[in-house]
């Protein structure tokens, strides 16, 4: 007899972005991490840290946060719930939610490569709706699919595209079931999908200080959805899955909006350089609404493209797997690391 059960022996597991060692000399734009530092505001916290704090356990709430983003947001503190990164979160839902044949997750494709992870795990069963070639949001599709959770990533990794709040209005009017809207990437995005919380009780918003924030390193997320449909969430989660060094940091930068904004300013005017030299070169490159561009070399030569950036310490992300093993998806570095890729590419290229 195995160790596991059945799902766990039959499933993949998940295969992060690289990460090298830190110091390592790399231009590192593999996992949409923010090329700019995290709030000083909040670095200034983490110097103040008192290890007498640290003897007692955290609060299971984090709710010196939650009041954070009260305030950040203008949603009640009560809407909001604390995750060890949103991918807790999303560990979290599909533990509550999803269950075998009848309670089945359902999503568009391509899309974040976890929620196939956290189903094969349960297990549940998985409907995988294609976008069509212009990513508008088949809606239909979804809904016959009848999933207790549907997942859209919007902005969406790795294409960047944001789903249209109307779209995503409907589909959560039609839809049986909860509808999840990852919004990892909405701080480089033009609109969010807030709005719909307050209006849907079946609605939940996942956010993160991962991406806009630069704070990866400290697995910090949060969902944002009505009382109702939290407190089935709340029983499943680890009871202090937040610790007291990240309640206190994460706290201090969801406070710093103005420097979050300012960096995400930076960045987008980035992507809009790094989107036209790609296309420069001959790519194809779409309209990213994220902190990176999901670009098809002239030859489709992708993977070969990888391992040379790869050689040159460069690091981009390619993806084996049908519909996205001609692309590269490249996170937006600062202008200098944008430059040293663009370099290395018409010299590869050449
Ligand atoms: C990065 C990312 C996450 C994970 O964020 P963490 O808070 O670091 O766990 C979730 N969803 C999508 C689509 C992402 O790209």
């Amino acid at each position: 007899m195995s160790y596991f059960r059945t799902a766990v022996d039959q499933m993949t597991g998940y295969i992060p972005g690289e990460q090298p060692k830190p110091g390592t000399p790399i231009i590192k734009l593999n996992t949409n991490e923010n090329p700019y530092p995290p709030s000083p505001e909040a670095i200034a916290v983490l110097r103040q840290i008192d290890g007498e704090w640290l003897r007692r356990y955290p609060d299971p709430f984090a709710k010196s946060f939650c009041q954070a983003v009260s305030e950040a947001l203008q949603v009640p503190a009560e809407w909001v719930m604390v995750g060890n990164g949103s991918d807790e979160l999303l560990n979290v839902i599909v533990r509550a939610c999803a269950e075998g044949q009848d309670r089945k997750i359902v999503y568009p494709m391509p899309t974040y490569v976890l929620y196939r992870t956290l189903a094969e795990m349960q297990p549940a069963a998985v409907v995988e709706v294609p976008y069509p070639a212009d990513y508008a949001l088949p809606i239909d599709a979804l809904v016959a699919a009848q999933g207790a959770v549907t997942f859209i990533a919007s902005p969406n990794s790795p294409s960047g595209h944001a789903v249209p709040l109307a779209d995503l209005r409907t589909l959560a009017q039609q839809m049986t079931g909860i509808l999840v809207v990852d919004e990892a990437y909405v701080d480089f995005a033009d609109s969010s999908a807030l709005p719909l919380v307050s209006e849907l009780e079946n609605v939940i918003i996942l956010r993160t200080l991962s991406k806009g924030y630069s704070l990866a390193g400290l697995r910090m997320g949060f969902a944002i959805a009505q009382p109702s449909l939290l407190s089935g969430l709340f029983k499943i989660k680890d009871s202090y899955n937040i610790d007291a060094i990240a309640t206190a940091v994460g706290t201090a930068a969801m406070r710093d909006q103005d420097y979050k904004t300012a960096c995400a300013e930076k960045v987008k005017q980035s992507r809009t350089r790094l989107t036209a030299d790609l296309k420069n070169l001959g790519f194809t490159v779409l309209d990213s609404q994220g902190n990176f561009v999901l670009a098809t070399p002239p030859q489709g030569q992708a993977e070969s493209l990888y391992l040379d950036l790869k050689a040159r310490g460069i690091l981009v992300r390619y993806f084996k797997q049908p519909g996205l093993d001609d692309k590269l998806r490249i996170t937006v570095g600062t202008d200098a690391q944008n430059q040293t890729l663009i370099e290395a590419l018409i010299s590869v290229l050449s």
